[in-house]
């Protein structure tokens, strides 16, 4: 199966994919992670792109392009590749992110965002996104304790105000409101081993997973 972890900044998504990997692994199961933007070279190019720069750095058209483009790389030389041959895929952000981050957060249409993901990636949907629900506040503030290490990101996250993830935040509890069977939503305050637990609960609530 093909899962996307979604949520907004700090909300312990990496951890959450280590997690996932283990347990399909556990399951006997060939698996890879990945993640957005980036997953292949020329998508990690783009992400270095857009997130070393200010968050004004690209018009939010662009931005969308250059997200999408990234995307269709990961696609079509990794994502396609590995479900075709019977392995799972964890992904660190998908499309949902695009929706959330160039959609609820710049402004572009949902519709302009669906649109060209099916025209230009195909009709590649993950059979499960799991989104780890956090108030941004604490997730900011868990990032900046990590941001130090980071020097790429940080320029770009800095400069988003609260409001910004705060759409983001409701735009990815909407897309799990609008579309439950592919999505679970799961609180991410706590401990990692508290999210961990409830994550695993989630999925054992799930079919095939
Ligand atoms: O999830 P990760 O920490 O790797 O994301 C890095 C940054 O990329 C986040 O701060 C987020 O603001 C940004 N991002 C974005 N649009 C996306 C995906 C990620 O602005 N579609």
């Amino acid at each position: 199966g093909f899962y996307a972890i979604e949520g907004v900044d700090g909300c312990g998504k990496s951890g959450m994919v280590g997690y996932l990997v283990d347990l399909l692994r556990g399951r006997g199961q060939e698996v890879i992670a990945t993640r957005e933007p980036g997953g292949t070279p020329q998508g990690e190019a783009i992400r270095a792109l857009i997130l070393s720069g200010q968050d004004d750095a690209w018009d939010p058209h662009s931005e969308l392009l250059l997200m999408t483009a990234a995307r269709v790389e990961h696609v079509r030389r990794v994502i396609t590749p590995a479900l075709a041959r019977g392995a799972a895929v964890v992904s660190d952000r998908y499309v949902g992110s695009t929706i959330a981050y160039q959609g609820a957060g710049r402004g572009m249409a949902e519709d302009l965002i669906r649109g060209l993901h099916r025209d230009v990636v195909g009709d590649v949907w993950p059979d499960l996104t799991i989104i780890l629900d956090l108030d941004p506040e604490i997730g900011l503030a868990r990032s900046r304790n990590r941001l130090s290490a980071s020097a790429i990101d940080e320029g770009r996250f800095e400069t988003l105000d609260l409001a910004f993830h705060r759409r983001i935040r409701q735009s990815f509890l909407d897309q799990a409101t609008r579309d439950p069977a592919r999505h679970i939503v799961v609180d991410a305050s706590g401990t990692p081993d508290d999210v961990r637990a409830r994550v695993a609960s989630a999925l054992a609530g799930t079919t095939g997973a």
